[in-house]
């Protein structure tokens, strides 16, 4: 029978009662309307590459979205508008639309999981989230038995989250995206580190293929690309979510301590198609987003940081990745994370949530 270790990146957790594959959206549909109407608990599992599973496994059916396809719709103000299916990999969409010169993914690329995941945690790197490019969902809701095309604006995208984060359950079937064609031209670079390797400057715009192939090496650099080679790969990418506090809780902080100001109002960064009137500025939200990997270092975790006889471990390049460095259960990686938590909330009182989903465990 196969584990939640061999379906998950992490490479830990035990098995399901029941694993069923949808390799096509017709199966994926016919599964989705059984799974979640038959009463037992169920998962839906992409790639794996956001989930933490517990050693126990899980006591119900896991359903792997393994279907395929990327559709290209009728173009809307010269956005292409693309509808992939949910179990196509998030990287291989990434490589073609940089292929042919589409701006929007670019800075996302090598970012491993399914396009169906793509939305649930609002995906970003390097400057760049799915929310600047999502236009709807094909969602089966569990609570109603309905298929809806849900818009990008009624997803409670924000920082690593979404509705779905918060609870509405269901299947993800297809997603469609508007991207831009801009001759190859990428998106302006608006992440500090990204425009160093480009060697240009913050706003600038580059070919999209110099800002996947930049992004690529810097990914690689931190251990945050698969790779069977990387001990540091065996992960679910960063453990925590930068922590959003209220300003005064950053000003209490030293002043060393990295911080952006936080967009309220993450529905208006959503791209408006059609007729759809250009989004207001949001105001200010007087949050502040902290920097994780900063906390966690200045907790005194430094990187391939292990408890005794642990078989987790901190990545040895990414103080933000936990990883499986062979051996490690479920068990070992969530008293890890524990215990960063709990540094770093007696260091500084800020408490870091996971960004994976846990199955069947809790910090
Ligand atoms: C090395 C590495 C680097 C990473 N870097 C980044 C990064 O830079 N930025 C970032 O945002 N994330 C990053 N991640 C996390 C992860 O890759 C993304 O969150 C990805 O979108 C997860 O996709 P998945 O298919 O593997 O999700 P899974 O782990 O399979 O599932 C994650 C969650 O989504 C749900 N889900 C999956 N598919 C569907 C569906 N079709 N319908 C409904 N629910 C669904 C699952 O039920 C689960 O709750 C990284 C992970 C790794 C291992």
């Amino acid at each position: 029978m196969t584990s939640l270790a061999d379906l998950t990146t992490m490479r830990v957790g035990g098995e399901p009662t029941r694993l069923v594959e949808a390799a096509t959206t017709d199966e994926l549909v016919e599964l989705a309307r059984e799974v979640t109407a038959d009463g037992d608990d169920w998962f839906v599992l992409g790639g794996g590459s956001n989930t933490l599973a517990a050693d126990e496994g899980f006591d119900g059916t896991v359903l792997r979205v393994a279907t395929r396809g990327v559709e290209r719709l009728d173009d809307v103000d010269g956005r292409v508008r693309l509808r992939v299916a949910a179990g196509e990999p998030w990287e291989d969409l990434v490589a073609h639309t940089v292929d042919q010169g589409w701006s929007g993914f670019e800075a996302l690329s090598g970012i491993p999981g399914s396009t169906g995941a793509s939305p649930i945690q609002n995906i970003g790197a390097y400057g760049q989230e799915v929310a600047q490019t999502l236009v709807s969902v094909d969602f089966l809701d569990a609570e109603t038995g309905e298929f809806v095309r849900v818009p990008a604006a009624n997803l409670g995208l924000g920082y690593r989250t979404s509705v779905f984060k918060r609870g509405r359950r269901g299947v993800v079937t297809a997603v469609e995206f508007a991207l831009v064609d801009d001759g190859g031209t990428s998106a302006q670079v608006s992440y500090p580190q990204l425009a160093t390797a480009l060697g240009v400057g913050l706003g600038d715009r580059v070919p999209v293929a110099d800002v996947r192939a930049s992004v690529l090496a810097l990914r690689a650099s931190k251990g945050m690309v698969l790779d069977p080679a990387d001990a540091d790969a065996t992960s679910c990418g960063s453990f925590f979510t930068n922590p959003i506090v209220p300003r005064q809780v950053a000003a209490a902080l030293p002043s060393a301590a990295p911080r952006w100001p936080v967009d309220p109002e993450p529905e208006a960064r959503v791209v408006p198609l059609g007729d759809a009137p250009a989004p207001p500025p949001p105001p200010s939200s007087g949050l502040v987003k902290l920097s994780a990997a900063w906390l966690i270092e200045q907790a005194g975790i430094g990187r391939g940081f292990r408890l005794p006889g642990s078989g987790a471990a901190i990545s040895s390049k990414h103080t933000l990745a936990l990883t499986n460095r062979g051996s490690a259960t479920a068990a070992d990686v969530a008293e890890l994370a524990r215990f960063v938590q709990q540094r770093v909330s007696a260091e500084f009182g800020v408490v870091l949530h996971p960004e994976p989903v846990l199955l069947g465990l809790s910090l």
